[in-house]
């Protein structure tokens, strides 16, 4: 193949539209989303996502549990005050968002998802050129027996930080145990709880025991002043 005809085809093929289908319309998949229509006019991305919303920020639940954001709605908002919705998704950003939309099976052999939308309508087909899984995590439940409770909770989706505030502002959360040591701890910690009763260093995979003992230290003194 000459220059002339690798020019020619590359021409060709970057005149041709690229359809990206995204699943998951959290951080990851709107993230992605945005950056590959900032950064050509050519694609056309879909975001498919099963719950009714996106970009919603789980870093900001220990905020919302804690009674210091009000509503939990203000967690699908930009810094300036936009929700970050569908329509907002199209206009601002070029892409299109399907929600409550769940993807059901991938065909690669065809290059297309089978996406069932919530309530029950028929299942439909969307063809894709490129496809990118952002379909997150799901907590890890304990290996041990536990029991169903509503007072126990992973802490990871809005409805587990709702249940918590409201049982927290009926009074019902005079003690707290949190099994697992890691990230979230703090932050529910630092936004929910008055911590007099933590373990040694409970954040030993992230701060040495003297830096825990300072941030302790600290905690406690903002406890006796409050
Ligand atoms: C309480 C809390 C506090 C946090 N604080 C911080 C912090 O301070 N800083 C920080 O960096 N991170 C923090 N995180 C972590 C951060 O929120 C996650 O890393 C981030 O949400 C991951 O985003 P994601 O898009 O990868 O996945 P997710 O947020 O899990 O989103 C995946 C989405 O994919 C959708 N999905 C899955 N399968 C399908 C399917 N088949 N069809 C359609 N949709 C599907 C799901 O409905 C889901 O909405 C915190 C998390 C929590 C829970």
């Amino acid at each position: 193949m000459t220059t002339k005809s690798l020019a020619v085809g590359f021409c060709i093929r970057r005149a041709r539209l690229l359809n990206v289908v995204i699943i998951g319309g959290m951080a990851a998949g709107c993230r992605a989303a945005a950056r590959l229509s900032r950064l050509s006019a050519e694609h056309r991305v879909t975001i498919v996502e099963r719950s009714p919303f996106i970009s919603f920020s789980s870093c900001g639940l220990p905020l919302f549990a804690s009674g210091e954001v009000d509503g939990i709605s203000n967690l699908y908002k930009t810094s300036y005050g936009a929700v970050r919705d569908a329509e907002f998704f199209r206009e601002v950003k070029r892409v299109k968002v399907l929600t409550e939309t769940e993807v059901l099976e991938v065909r690669t052999e065809k290059n297309e998802v089978v996406c069932k939308p919530a309530g029950g309508d028929g299942a439909f087909t969307l063809p894709y050129d490129s496809l990118i899984f952002a379909t997150g995590s799901e907590p890890v439940r304990p290996t041990f027996p536990c029991v169903r409770s509503p007072l126990i909770s992973s802490f990871h989706y809005p409805g587990d930080a709702e249940n918590f505030r409201k049982a927290a502002q009926k009074g019902k959360v005079a003690t707290a145990v949190i099994i697992g040591g890691g990230n979230l701890l703090y932050s529910k910690i630092e936004k929910c709880l008055s911590t007099r009763d933590v373990a040694e260093n409970p954040l030993q995979n992230y701060l040495t025991t003297k830096v825990t003992k300072k941030w302790r230290k600290e905690h406690k003194e903002r406890a006796i002043n409050e």
